[in-house]
């Protein structure tokens, strides 16, 4: 990947290409969205650019 084919695009006052700066992750205790596990210690992330989120319980995070 070169970055030959860039448009021209207004810059953000911000650099937010990392992606974790997209999102939001809290450690709290939910029911897991992957293995319907309830009441979980896990990581709930919610992306601030789209209407989307996710409860992931730690041995899901940890099955990766
Ligand atoms: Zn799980």
């Amino acid at each position: 990947m070169g970055n030959r084919c860039f448009k021209e695009k207004p810059k953000p006052l911000l650099d937010l290409n990392d992606y974790t700066l997209k999102q939001i992750t809290v450690e709290k205790w939910g029911n897991c969205d992957i293995c319907n596990a309830k009441k979980i210690e896990g990581y709930y992330t919610q992306s601030v650019i789209e209407d989307k989120s996710i409860f992931i319980c730690w041995r899901c995070k940890n099955l990766k």
